[in-house]
C-alpha cells in the first residue's frame, strides 16, 4: 500500500510559533539579511530544535495555529533562545543564493514510506481519519528534519540513513499503531 500527503491531513502547530519567535528576533535584530528564503531557513533550523506538535486536521480538532503566548513562559524563553541562535547562523552561512523547495519535514517523506510497508505488511487498510492520527501521532515521536532543498536532497539522505533511523521509524509506527488500537498489543 502506497500512502501520499493527499491521503490525510495535519498541521505541527509549532510551525506558526517558530514563525512568529523569528519574526521577534529580526525585528530586534535588524543587521544582517532579513528576506524570505533566510527567513525560511532560520524556521526550519529553529523547529528542528523544537519538540514538534502535530495534530490531525479533523472535525473538532482546533486548526487554531499556537502562538508563543501558548507556550508558556519557559518554553517561550527556551524557543526564543533557540530562535536567537537560528537567526545568527543562517545569517553567518546564508543559502538564499539556491534553488529552493517549499519548506518540509523530510521525516515525513521517511515515515510514509516505511508506514506503507508496514500496512502492506500488517494487512491493515486506514481511512483518511485513522491515517491523520496515526501519522501525527507517529511524527511527534521522531526528530523532525525541516528543509527547504529539493526533494533530491532529501532521497539522498533518506538513502544515506543509518539502520538505526530506520529501526526508531518502525518502533515509532508499532509503538502509534498499538496506542491508538489500530492493531492488537500483543504484537
Ligand atoms: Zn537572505
Amino acid at each position: 500500500m502506497k500512502i501520499s500527503t493527499s491521503d490525510y491531513a495535519l498541521y505541527n502547530r509549532m510551525e506558526a510559533a517558530a514563525q512568529e519567535a523569528v519574526e521577534q528576533v529580526l525585528a530586534a535584530r535588524t543587521e544582517g539579511c532579513t528576506c524570505q528564503m533566510c527567513r525560511e531557513d532560520m524556521q526550519c533550523l529553529l523547529l528542528n530544535q523544537l519538540k514538534p506538535q502535530y495534530v490531525p486536521l479533523l472535525p473538532g480538532i482546533s486548526k487554531e495555529p499556537w502562538t508563543l503566548e501558548d507556550l508558556g513562559a519557559k518554553a517561550r524563553a527556551e524557543v526564543m533562545a533557540a530562535a536567537e541562535h537560528a537567526v545568527f547562523v543562517v545569517r553567518h552561512n546564508p543559502r538564499h543564493g539556491h534553488e529552493r523547495a517549499p519548506m518540509q519535514n523530510c521525516t515525513e517523506a521517511m515515515v510514509l514510506g516505511a508506514l506503507g510497508e508496514v500496512l502492506t505488511r500488517e494487512k491493515l487498510a486506514l481511512g483518511r481519519e485513522e491515517l491523520s492520527r496515526l501519522m501525527a501521532e507517529v511524527l511527534n515521536e521522531l526528530p523532525p528534519r525541516y528543509t527547504t532543498s529539493f526533494k533530491g536532497d532529501a532521497f539522498a539522505r533518506t538513502e544515506e540513513l543509518e539502520a538505526a533511523s530506520v529501526a526508531s521509524i518502525l518502533t515509532a509506527i508499532y509503538g502509534a499503531l498499538k496506542r491508538l488500537e489500530m492493531i492488537p498489543g500483543s504484537a
